[in-house]
């Protein structure tokens, strides 16, 4: 049956958003989505729940991960849908990321204090929804609930994207590695939001080279991030590599979202969805 619409990218408290699994599944089908995927940065804690959530609310369920990677020194996010959630290297793969976020979260603590701001691995804890899961959204959540800046924007802007003061780079792993365990979980691999990464045409197309390559096999057209322009630029890249085209709100919670749940562009409609890849 082809959905209406389908939104293969968002989060949970499980991650950096501020709604339980059930209540993001029950905000999706209510905004008429009807395929869904729940996508928490490094954690599939929520899919258990979320599948049950999408079964009471009437929406078809795809097990979802966004897995933070870097390539070349560029921190990306693979999207990964339709994996088994037994499977032992994704969940030790994704056990050692979480791991790996604690260690860098105090180093941006330590950075943060050398600038005379104190506390702040502390003060992100406060914000945080799972105990094992820290990102730089509960950093900026703390630090604008102390003024440093306007807002959770501000906050990156001034203090947590690369080359500010709370920024501190981060061995994230690899491009294949995220790949390996994504496929051989029996999943489909997928670039999360391309627009959104500081790189030159040729270092994308170099990047999707090396993605193919691996095996992976969809890209995000449509997502909460992307403009008119972007949507348009992917889908030609998508159509080049014979990716299947993905979309997805990448939302967070009702007032740190870029769109709503269900609310991304639509896909061109020449594009092979990428559910169809997903039984
Ligand atoms: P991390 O995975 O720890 O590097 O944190 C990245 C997360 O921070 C993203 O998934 C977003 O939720 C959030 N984020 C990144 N950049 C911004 C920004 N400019 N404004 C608001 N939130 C952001
Ligand atoms: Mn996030
Ligand atoms: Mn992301
Ligand atoms: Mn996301």
């Amino acid at each position: 049956m082809t959905p209406a619409n389908f939104d293969f990218h968002c989060h949970s408290i499980v991650s950096d958003g501020f709604l339980p699994p059930r209540e993001v599944a029950r905000r999706a089908a209510e905004n008429g989505v009807d395929l869904w995927a729940l996508t928490d940065h490094d954690d599939i804690g929520g899919l258990v729940d979320a599948g049950a959530a999408a079964d009471e609310f009437g929406m078809r369920f795809v097990n979802g991960v966004e897995i933070s990677i870097e390539w070349r020194g560029v921190p990306i996010h693979i999207v990964g849908l339709g994996f088994d959630l037994a499977d032992p290297a994704l969940t030790g793969g994704l056990a050692a990321l979480r791991h790996g976020r604690v260690e860098r979260a105090r180093r941006m603590g330590d950075a943060l204090a050398a600038i005379g701001i104190p506390g702040v691995y502390e003060g992100a804890l406060c914000f945080v929804t799972n105990p094992s899961l820290i990102s730089r959204a509960h950093f900026a959540r703390y630090l604008a609930s102390i003024g440093i800046a306007r807002d959770v924007p501000g906050v990156f802007q001034h203090y947590l994207t690369p080359g500010k003061p709370g920024y501190v780079d981060h061995r994230w792993v690899t491009l294949e590695e995220s790949i390996t365990w994504i496929s051989g979980a029996g999943g489909v691999a997928v670039v999360a939001h391309p627009g959104r990464y500081k790189m030159s045409g040729a270092d994308m197309r170099r990047f999707l080279d090396d993605f193919k390559d691996a095996g992976g096999r969809g890209i995000e057209v449509a997502c909460g991030s992307h403009s008119p322009d972007h949507v348009m630029h992917f889908a030609r890249l998508a159509r080049h590599y014979e990716f299947h085209a993905s979309r997805g709100s990448d939302f967070h919670g009702p007032d740190e979202s870029y769109v709503d749940l269900g609310k991304a562009p639509p896909l061109p409609e020449d594009l092979k969805p990428v559910w169809r890849l997903l039984a």
